[in-house]
């Protein structure tokens, strides 16, 4: 069953250009932009330009140029930060996805956090 997609959603909006955002790259099928309140130096989030849900809405149902753009961006946006731990200290991915996942945003986003030292990979529940 396809998702269903909330066409009111805050990154639907950006990619309109109805909400202003902090662009650090964009394609002909992605957007990357600072998150509006950064948990971490570098916070990133990349999105596709697409009308996705989730990551698995996204795997599942984008074209191949989409997908393979989106993970290009990503790789960039990490050489542009410096982040890679081939020359940089790391960084961690994140995308949350419903209601377990917390996910704020019904459109699927990535975030990029780095520039800190980021402890554990979960809370305790
Ligand atoms: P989540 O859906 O839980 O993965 O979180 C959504 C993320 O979007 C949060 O980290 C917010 O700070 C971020 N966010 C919400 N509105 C904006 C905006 N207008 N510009 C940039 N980031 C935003």
């Amino acid at each position: 069953m396809a998702y269903a997609y909330d066409d009111q959603n805050i990154f639907a909006k950006i990619l309109r250009g109805e909400i202003p955002n902090n662009t650090v790259k964009e394609t002909d099928h992605t957007l990357a932009f600072k998150d509006i309140h950064p948990q971490a130096p570098d916070h990133v989030l990349v999105i596709p330009k697409g009308s996705y849900v989730t990551a698995d809405d996204f795997a599942l149902s984008a074209s191949d140029a989409e997908i393979i753009d989106f993970w290009r961006v990503f790789g960039e946006i990490c050489t542009k930060l410096g982040v890679s731990p081939d020359n940089g200290n790391g960084y961690r991915i994140i995308s949350n996805a419903g209601e377990d996942g917390v996910q704020e945003v019904p459109h699927f986003h990535m975030h990029i956090l780095a520039g800190r030292p980021l402890g554990r990979m979960l809370q305790p529940a």
